[in-house]
Formats: C-alpha cells, sequence, structure tokens
C-alpha cells in the first residue's frame, strides 16, 4: 500500500514550505507563544491573498477546488512550521456552515471577506454549565420587531477578542425539548451590551468568557430557521470534528530529537545514545504515525463525499490522549531542567515540550472531550447501545 499522498500533495507542501519561510517570522511564532491568541492577522491575510484560506472551496467562491489529500498536505506543513491556525480553523466551521445553510445575502456578505482573511468568527457554543451537553444553553434570544434581544453568557469563547462574529447558539423557546428550542446567530462582537474577560489555560491558550446584556441583533443575522437551531450545529459539529491533520506532537517531536542529538549527557555523549531515550523518542514517533494515518483516513472519507464523523472522533481521541502521555514521557526524559518554560534561559528543546505537556491535556477537552469521542465511536462507530437504553 502506498500511504504517501502524492506528486501533487508534494509540490504544495514545497509551496507552502516556501510561503512559510517568507510570511512566518519566528517573531510571530514567539508572540503566540507569549499571547496565547494563536492568530495573527499579517499571516492570516497573507494566507487570504494567496487563497489558501478557501483552498477547498468550489472556484465559484473563489476557491482553488483542492481535494481533501491536498489540504491535509497544506495543514500539516502549517502545523509543522507552528503557524498560528486558530482563526483559520474556527472560521472556516463557520464560513461552511453559512454556506450549506445560510441565505443568499448571508453568503454575499460573509463568505467574501472570511476566505480574504480580513474577518474572522469565534464559536459561542459552551457556557458556564453547558459544554459536552452543549443543547443545554441558556442563553435567551428573543424576537423584538425586527430583532432579536440575546441575554446571557458563553464560556470559552475563544478568539472572541480578535473576531468581528460570533457565532451564538442561543435558546428561542423554553417550553419545548431541549433541542428543539434553539436558534442559531451571528453577533457583531463590537454589538452594545457585549462584554468579554480574558480566561488563560493551563496550557498557555488564551480564551474568554462572553457576556451578552439586552445586545440587539437584526432577523437576517439569524442563521438557519427559527427553532432549527440544532440542525444548524449538527452542521457545524461535523466540520469541527473533520479538520484535523498532524498535531503539535509532530513538531515537537523533531524538536526533541533535535534536542536529544545536540545534547551531552553526563557520559559525555549524545542523549540521543541513551536507549531509554531512543526507545521513548520510537515510541512517540508510533504513536504520531498512527495520529497521521487516522487523520488521512478521515480525508479518504471525505474525498468519497462522505461525511466522516466516527473517523474524525478516531483521529482525535488517538492524538490528543497518546499526546498527553508522549509529552508526559519526554517531560521525564528532560529530567529537573524539563519544568524550565521558554525563555527560562537553557530549556531544553527551548521550552516546547513542557508547553506540549501542558498543552496536551487542554486538547482532551475542547473540540469535544476525549470520553465524548468514546461514546460517539461506541455509538455511530460500533452500534453499541446509548448507557440507560
Ligand atoms: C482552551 C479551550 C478552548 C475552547 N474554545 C471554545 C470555543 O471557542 N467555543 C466554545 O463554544 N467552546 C470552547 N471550549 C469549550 C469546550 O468545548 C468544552 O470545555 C468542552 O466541550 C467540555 O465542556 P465542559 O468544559 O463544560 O465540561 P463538561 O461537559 O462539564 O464535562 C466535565 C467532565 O464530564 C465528562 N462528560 C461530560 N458528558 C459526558 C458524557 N456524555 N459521557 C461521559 N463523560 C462525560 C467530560 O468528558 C468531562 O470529563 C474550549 C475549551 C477549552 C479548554
Amino acid at each position: 500500500m502506498d500511504f504517501s499522498l502524492g506528486d501533487r500533495c508534494e509540490e504544495l507542501r514545497t509551496e507552502v514550505r516556501e510561503f512559510l519561510a517568507e510570511h512566518l517570522p519566528q517573531e510571530t511564532i514567539d508572540r503566540v507563544h507569549e499571547t496565547g491568541t494563536a492568530h495573527d492577522w499579517t499571516f492570516y491575510r497573507a494566507l487570504g491573498a494567496r487563497g489558501w484560506i478557501g483552498a477547498a472551496w468550489p472556484k465559484e467562491f473563489g476557491g482553488q477546488d483542492r481535494d481533501p489529500f491536498e489540504m491535509t498536505a497544506l495543514r500539516d506543513e502549517l502545523r509543522l512550521a507552528g503557524a498560528p491556525t486558530d482563526g483559520l480553523g474556527q472560521s472556516l466551521i463557520v464560513a461552511r456552515t453559512i454556506r450549506h445553510v445560510g441565505t443568499e445575502d448571508q453568503k454575499q456578505e460573509f463568505l467574501p471577506p472570511a476566505l480574504a482573511g480580513e474577518i474572522i468568527f469565534a464559536l459561542g457554543y459552551s457556557e458556564p454549565d453547558s459544554g459536552s451537553d452543549v443543547a443545554a444553553a441558556k442563553t435567551r434570544a428573543t424576537r423584538d420587531g425586527d430583532d432579536w434581544v440575546i441575554n446571557g453568557q458563553k464560556m470559552f469563547t475563544t478568539l472572541a477578542h480578535e473576531a468581528a462574529f460570533v457565532f451564538l447558539l442561543a435558546r428561542t423557546n423554553p417550553e419545548v425539548a431541549k433541542h428543539k428550542g434553539l436558534t442559531m446567530f451571528l453577533v457583531p462582537l463590537d454589538s452594545p451590551g457585549v462584554e468579554m474577560h480574558p480566561v488563560h489555560t493551563m496550557g498557555g491558550e488564551r480564551t474568554n468568557a462572553t457576556f451578552y446584556n439586552d445586545v440587539r441583533v437584526p432577523d437576517r443575522y439569524r442563521v438557519g430557521s427559527v427553532d432549527g437551531g440544532w440542525d444548524v450545529m449538527t452542521v457545524a459539529l461535523t466540520f469541527e470534528r473533520g479538520g484535523f491533520g498532524l498535531s503539535d506532537a509532530d513538531r515537537v517531536w523533531q524538536q526533541a530529537v533535535a534536542w536529544a542529538k545536540t545534547t551531552l549527557g553526563d557520559d559525555g555523549t549524545p542523549i540521543i545514545d541513551d536507549p531509554l531515550v531512543r526507545e521513548r523518542l520510537a515510541s512517540m514517533r508510533i504513536n504520531n504515525e498512527v495520529a497521521k494515518l487516522l487523520a488521512y483516513r478521515t480525508s479518504f472519507v471525505a474525498a468519497r463525499g462522505g461525511l466522516p464523523t466516527v473517523e474524525g472522533s478516531m483521529h482525535k481521541l488517538w492524538y490528543s490522549e497518546s499526546m498527553t502521555a508522549d509529552a508526559g514521557e519526554l517531560l521525564d526524559m528532560l529530567g529537573a531542567k524539563g519544568v524550565l518554560r521558554r525563555g527560562d534561559g537553557d530549556a531544553p528543546a527551548d521550552g516546547w515540550i513542557e508547553h506540549l505537556y501542558r498543552h496536551a491535556a487542554v486538547t482532551t477537552i475542547y473540540g469535544g472531550t476525549s470520553e465524548v469521542q468514546r461514546g460517539i465511536i461506541a455509538e455511530r462507530g460500533l452500534g453499541l447501545p446509548r448507557p440507560g437504553r
């Protein structure tokens, strides 16, 4: 079997590497790391100008019609270089959802600036009391003439401090079953009544708590039908789970190998010669390879016109859980100096292993926790009954 992605993808990889050498200076990577905001406008606009935000989109939308394998190659190169891609990932989820279920006016207003890299979207689903069970959202939207009035709070609204709009899940009918009384809105984040506070996570990412006090949104910014928000969310969540490729574990593995080759142990020989170090690096490399093949499988299913829900969950569960375990192994391998952070003098591997150790745990939570992914695999993949049925 040939596991390579083919010549077209290799050509694209070369182009992406050249682009990154020009548009992703070390200062950008450092700033993203220091602020925890995985988005950079200069880089993002350059990506948009190159046509790569909408690379997978049909040409009629200004896209490049690239297939899921090419998209995997593009994403992999961005990831290996440590490029900031949160704004890209979030915005594509919303843009693709608008393309599928939005009105013509919404497509014209939002899609061109989104694909050009002029605006990004935040995702406003989670609340203090509803994350995994996102349909239990309590944020209210009530109709008032041509507007809706929003009141409530969202938690973990990542990049709300950079985004133009939040894609907000709100309750419009509290009298019916929870999945049936929800509606989605695009809420301008500069509206009067929107407030936000930064939330700094243990993994270094900055996210936000956002508050909505009598925020008025015109009805034309409602996405999908009134009380039909769950159908819109189902589309959006499928796009969220289908968009993975290589992870930070692949980049940090390369950095760990470089460190082990260039650092001498107490006996004066390179650390890479220590069998215990080699075993840990080999084990992580195998886990990364499995994660990569599971990612390619999601691309394969998507390329054949399928919805890779179970495959996406398998990949997400594997990469986040194995990355968490492997980051712990690498940290142990570094000894006492391993806990030094980037910028703390002689932090081994420039502090990236210590960062991965904190970041990996967070990846088991966002985009659906590991337990939620296991539930999807069990029920939809293996056909097991839901608990209690
Ligand atoms: C850094 C970061 C960024 C994020 N960005 C965003 C964002 O931009 N927009 C957004 O809307 N949200 C965002 N989130 C929120 C994220 O989606 C939620 O944290 C996640 O869905 C879990 O929800 P919760 O935190 O409420 O935990 P809970 O749902 O309360 O879960 C608590 C525990 O119970 C377990 N559990 C829950 N339900 C089940 C079940 N059915 N079966 C088995 N176990 C279960 C969970 O696995 C977990 O261990 C972000 C989170 C983080 C950490």
